[in-house]
């Protein structure tokens, strides 16, 4: 709405996957200000992301404003036209396919972009590459949620909103996630319950500042959390706790999951995982006994080279004790990026078409060959993990990333250079000039969300609208627009399609989102999928009555350690994570001076007793190095990890902590061990 001068735009944040809303506060095409809305996730708070780092980027004088083209002479950038550039794309990439088949392409999505973009991105790289070598970034933060949840309970996604797992429960256990950094205004919300005397489990190998606020604090030994579910199984069981009412009528495979925990007894699930018996017991007890009590999970428990089985084990928790399908309980991952959710509904992945519908199905097949007027190739298709690999053995030869930054974001950065080096062309599209984009043959100018229209799904499955704020500047083009060109280029005809177009398309064809589109959104409703009608006001839990499977599926996992353990040569375990003043590779809050003096270089986490035994005192230099290599940056020495641990954000590139990280990847969800790797850590 308009007030004066200035117009205030109602619109989601693009940082984490909370949704929160507010309204962009814009002067003469310049965004000014951020003003908080009361958002169904957000009730009309923000954190310092939101409200200082969402605007400074889209205005930077750093952006990309026209298409580049590697001159390989040189090694420099020149600007280019874009028929130049998109015709350029267009001919070595159907020349790559002409030679190698369609399969020697591959594209990934942006996860921080609308679902419409993701949306036509898939659908450029099955109608005119011709493959499913498709992705997005939740292969690296929550492949291992769609895979574990799916798997389990028929939905990979969380299950209650965030307003039900806030209010009104009694015990919330808090798994591998720290909201108050990494989904603040959830953090928040956790926090406000505490005090209104909830009760509070955290499971995490690090203090986080909820731990301090906790009923139990479960200080576990990173990559152990399956060891860990399956001593509270244990307990649960014995104590007569299981709702045996719940696991007759609703689930199967129950004695097989019996079985296996039977030999997790808490004394040898307190030596796996450094914990105390007693205090997994009483969590057991404080768990089961309650009548609402929500898991919530992040990143601590997806991240492992067993992190489908740490998801598996969380559903176990809450089918055991019948704790799903009902109001204030549930297994509920915080995704990460705020429309990571968004990019794997809407197709973005090597096996599932838009809504999850499998690429192996013939039904779904037929269905989309005859919307989409192409026939579609039906091999699922390689995850971003491993495209990398498959760029070194010349499988995969053509790739277009679309607004991520592998070389930061990937565990072991030097592997993904050396991937990258070895594609015949790259394409990356972006708003900024990366370290990834060193490596691209054409660099395509990205659009930000404050000048496009289009939705967000946040984490709860809400889809939110994303509000055009700005105008786009000089010769900059909309994102679909560009793939829409790259189609027609590539010789698959596409029509031009306005992004509420494009979700009406969606809604055709994808039955959890057939009742959605803008028109609905703009009347003010906010709808969490499935939504199968256009009168269906969609579904905030899910798994009601029924799992999206059927039967809920108890899959037991024994305990397998991690990758790669400490040893006498690498004797610390480091783990990565978030700090709460930037965003995974600071591309946008890098932008905002004032998150930067705040937090702008890269540290290390160190236990006292480690430090003091290595002469480092707290903020001194020192030398980080792995099996895959090393940095310098700055130690941390105090409690929050324990005695051989470390911890590290990702976020800095003086000392980027993917350097040292292990790309050892989940045999399901083929998602790397980022939470641990083995570390040497030297005085300077
Ligand atoms: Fe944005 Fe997440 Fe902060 Fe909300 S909690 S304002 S979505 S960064």
């Amino acid at each position: 709405y308009q007030v004066g001068k200035v117009k205030k735009v109602l619109t989601t944040c693009p940082h984490c996957a909370t949704g929160c809303q507010y309204y962009l506060v814009v002067k003469d095409n310049e965004i000014v200000d951020v003003e908080p809305a009361n958002g169904p996730s957000n009730k009309g708070l923000l954190c310092v992301k939101g409200r200082f780092g969402s605007f400074h980027f889209v205005h930077s004088p750093e952006r990309l404003k026209y298409p580049l083209i590697k001159n390989h002479e040189t090694g420099e950038f020149e600007r280019a036209t874009w028929d130049e550039a998109l015709d350029l794309i267009a001919a070595k990439f159907t020349e790559i396919k002409k030679k190698y088949g369609s399969d020697a392409l591959a594209g990934f999505a942006c996860s921080r972009s609308p679902n419409e973009d993701c949306y036509m991105l898939q659908k450029m790289v099955r109608c005119a590459f011709g493959t499913n070598n498709v992705d997005n970034c939740a292969r690296v933060c929550h492949s291992a949620t769609v895979a574990g949840l799916a798997m389990t309970l028929g939905s990979g996604a969380m299950t209650n909103p965030i307003s039900d797992i806030t209010n009104d429960v009694d015990v919330i256990m808090l798994v591998g996630s720290n909201p108050e950094e990494a989904h603040p205004v959830i953090g928040m919300q956790i926090r406000q319950a505490v005090e209104r005397g909830t009760r509070l489990i955290v499971v995490d190998p690090r203090d986080i500042g909820l731990s301090r606020q906790a009923d139990i604090h479960l200080k576990l030994k990173p990559g152990t959390n399956v060891a860990f579910a399956n001593g509270m199984m244990n307990v649960i069981i014995h104590e007569g706790l299981a709702d045996e009412e719940f696991i007759r009528t609703r689930t199967e495979g129950f004695e097989e999951l019996k079985k296996i925990v039977e030999e997790y007894t808490p004394e040898r699930v307190a030596e796996i995982c450094h914990i105390d018996a007693d205090h997994l017991r009483e969590a057991a007890l404080m768990y089961a006994k309650a009548k609402k009590a929500p898991i919530i999970y992040c990143l601590g428990v997806t991240e492992h080279s067993t992190g489908t089985e740490g998801v598996m084990s969380m559903s176990n928790m809450a089918m055991l004790v019948g704790k799903l399908g009902r109001s204030g309980c549930g297994v509920n991952p915080l995704r990460g990026q705020n429309n990571v959710q968004g990019a794997c509904d809407m197709g973005a992945l090597p096996g599932d078409l838009p809504g999850y519908q499998k690429v192996t199905n013939p039904e779904v097949i037929a269905k989309f060959e005859k919307a989409w007027g192409v026939e579609l190739n039906k091999k699922p298709g390689v995850h971003a993990t491993d495209v990398f690999p498959a760029a070194i053995r010349k499988e995969i030869r053509g790739l277009f990333i679309f607004g991520e930054d592998p070389v930061v974001t990937d565990a072991d950065q030097h592997h993904i250079r050396k991937a990258l080096e070895s594609l015949d062309f790259l394409v990356l599209s972006d708003l900024f000039m990366t370290e990834t984009a060193q490596y691209a043959d054409v660099i395509l100018p990205g659009t930000s969300y404050a000048e496009k229209e289009g939705t967000f799904s946040n984490t709860e499955r809400r889809v939110q609208r994303v509000r055009k704020a700005v105008t786009l500047e000089g010769e900059m083009r909309l994102d679909t627009d560009i793939f829409i060109d790259l189609m027609n280029r590539m010789g698959y005809p596409q029509a031009q399609l306005t992004s509420e177009e494009i979700m009406d398309e969606i809604a055709s064809l994808t039955p959890s989102f057939a009742g959605i589109s803008h028109r609905r959104l703009d009347k003010g409703e906010s709808i969490q999928w499935p939504c199968p009608d256009k009168k269906h006001p969609g579904t905030p839990i899910l798994h009601v009555g029924k799992f999206s499977r059927g039967l809920g599926w108890f899959y037991p996992a024994e305990y397998v350690p991690s990758a790669e353990l400490p040893d006498e040569e690498y004797p610390f375990i480091m783990m990565t994570g978030r700090i709460l003043y930037h965003y995974n590779t600071r591309a946008m809050t890098g932008k905002t001076p004032g998150l930067m003096e705040k937090e702008g270089h890269s540290f290390i986490e160190m236990n006292t007793e480690d430090a003091v035994r290595l002469g480092i005192e707290n903020g001194e230099k020192v030398k980080v190095t792995s099996r895959r290599g090393t940095l310098i940056t700055t130690a941390r020495v105090g409690d929050k990890v324990s005695p051989k641990e470390t911890w590290m954000p990702f976020h800095f590139p003086d000392g980027n902590a993917n350097i040292l990280t292990n790309a050892a990847l989940d045999k399901y969800a083929r998602i790397p061990e980022y939470k641990v790797c083995a570390v040497k850590v030297e005085k300077l």
